[in-house]
């Protein structure tokens, strides 16, 4: 029998779409034997854990194997929280080759899939196991990590010292350079050194999978495709299967917020989340109570503590306080048409009940993603990651989208805020059209005869081939 071994970064996003990869592979090729390789425990929230132990309980064909655990002493001494994961990451990489290893022993593995935080292509090529990258964000980020080698060759500034705006073929060139992946702006730091490492690795895979499906981002693929974004050098093929998500999302099972929307009219509440780590400072909390009150629209918004100076508490963040964050007497005002909810909701049930009419998102992947096959209208408030790129492919290309602006400092007034709940709850806007025709793109494509079935069913050929 044959292996598919899986290897996601850590971070239940990453978990979640590689996952879903598998069970799609296993749809397929119900037969397939999936082993998953789940990075040490520094990084793995509670939520991961359970998430795992459900998976393992519901799902028998795919086995996960638990790295041993990489002890971080002090992570204040790291510049970032991606810092941490490569470090911890390739200290992974001997207990990732014996894995391996002990896998190949016992049946052939034909793919090891990896997420581009995993700096284990070298391993697998001397194992001589087809390697994949798999990104977990668009086709728009692809673009760019392809171009990354060029622009790191052909320049010695910082991103952040860019007056600039990127030339990423396939991209609206309207994306300032400062607005460049965090981590990655400053190019003495070891992220830029990471993340340049990983596009030269990038190229040297034996093909690239996508979270993405083809026609929502034509655009990106062309160029991509057309070997735009790599002049000169080789681009593997790429194979969009998405939209994967979590497909046990849809029960939100018995939570309070959902039955508060089963109150509301259709299409009536705005629905506020951001990411699993999206924090904001009291005063744009403040500030964001202060433009949903003013909107007098219905809204259902996800509050999280703002940021301490503890970087593990980004993970889990405390609860929040409630009565202390917003604005004295705002949950009493607005509690016949507003629901607070204190740091988590059950989003993907969220978004497809029936009463959300509009989404004010950070701009993750997976949250466009979802909102997408919801039907759902956005805001587009990127914080961190890639976000602020997302946002622009978003707004200026998909049309999905419309963009909350931020003064220069990043801080978003109450009058915009209002303004854009207001728009993105218009009945008949634009975006709400365009949103419900991707909408039906997204479900054709992971439907028989869909491309993203098509580029699945194409690499499984490939796959099951190596093995005969
Ligand atoms: N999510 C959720 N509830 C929350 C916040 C996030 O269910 O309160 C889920 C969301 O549905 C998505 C994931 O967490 O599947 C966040 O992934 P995304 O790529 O959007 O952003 P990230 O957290 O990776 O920045």
């Amino acid at each position: 029998m044959e292996t598919i071994v899986l290897y996601p970064s850590p971070g239940m996003g990453h978990v979640i779409a590689m996952v879903e990869l598998a069970k799609f592979i296993l749809r397929r090729r119900p037969s397939t034997a999936i082993a998953v390789l789940i990075a040490p425990p520094s990084f793995n929230t509670g939520s991961t854990a359970a998430y795992i132990r459900r998976i393992s309980a519901t799902v028998p064909s795919i086995t996960f194997h638990h790295l041993p655990q990489v002890t971080v002493h002090d992570f204040s001494s790291f510049p970032s929280m991606e810092s941490v994961i490569f470090h911890v990451l390739r200290r992974s990489n001997d207990a990732v080759r014996r894995t391996l290893e002990q896998i190949s022993a016992s049946a052939a593995v034909s793919a090891f899939i990896i997420d581009f935080f995993c700096p284990s292509l070298a391993i697998a090529k001397e194992l001589r196991i087809p390697t994949y990258y798999f990104i977990t964000s668009g086709a728009c980020i692809l673009a760019f990590f392809l171009c990354l080698p060029e622009i790191d060759e052909t320049t010695t500034e910082s991103f952040r010292d860019m007056n600039t705006s990127l030339n990423v073929p396939g991209i609206p060139a309207i994306v300032p350079a400062k607005d460049m992946i965090l981590p990655l702006l400053d190019r003495d730091s070891s992220d830029y050194d990471d993340f340049v490492k990983f596009s030269f690795d990038l190229v040297k895979s034996d093909g690239i999978i996508v979270n993405t499906f083809e026609n929502l981002e034509t655009k990106a693929l062309r160029s991509i495709r057309e070997g735009k974004c790599n002049p000169g050098g080789r681009t593997p093929p790429v194979y969009c299967v998405g939209p994967l998500l979590d497909s046990d999302g849809h029960h939100g099972g018995d939570n309070e917020c959902l039955r508060w929307l089963d109150g509301q009219p259709e299409r009536s509440v705005v629905f506020l989340c951001f990411g699993s780590l999206g924090l904001h400072s009291a005063e744009q909390l403040r500030e964001i109570a202060g433009g949903l009150e003013r909107s007098g629209e219905r809204f259902l918004w996800v509050v999280r503590s703002p940021p301490t100076a503890d970087p593990r508490k980004r993970f889990e963040p405390p609860p929040p306080e409630l009565e202390r964050l917003l604005p004295a007497g705002f949950l009493e005002r607005t509690k016949d048409r507003g629901f607070v909810v204190e740091s988590w909701a059950p989003q993907v049930a969220v978004l497809n009940h029936g009463a959300v009419g509009g989404f004010v998102t950070h701009c993750g992947w997976n949250s466009v993603l979802e909102a997408v096959c919801a039907g759902v209208p956005m805001v587009a408030w990127p914080i961190y990651a890639e976000q602020k790129m997302n946002r622009v492919v978003m707004v200026e290309d998909m049309k999905l989208a419309v963009s909350m602006e931020a003064a220069a400092d990043g801080f978003v007034a109450a009058a915009e805020v209002e303004r854009r709940v207001k728009e993105v709850m218009e009945a008949e806007s634009e975006v709400r059209k365009v949103v419900e025709v991707m909408c039906q793109e997204a479900k054709a494509a992971v439907s028989d005869g869909g491309s993203s079935i098509a580029a699945l069913e194409k690499l499984l050929d490939l796959w099951t081939s190596r093995g005969k």
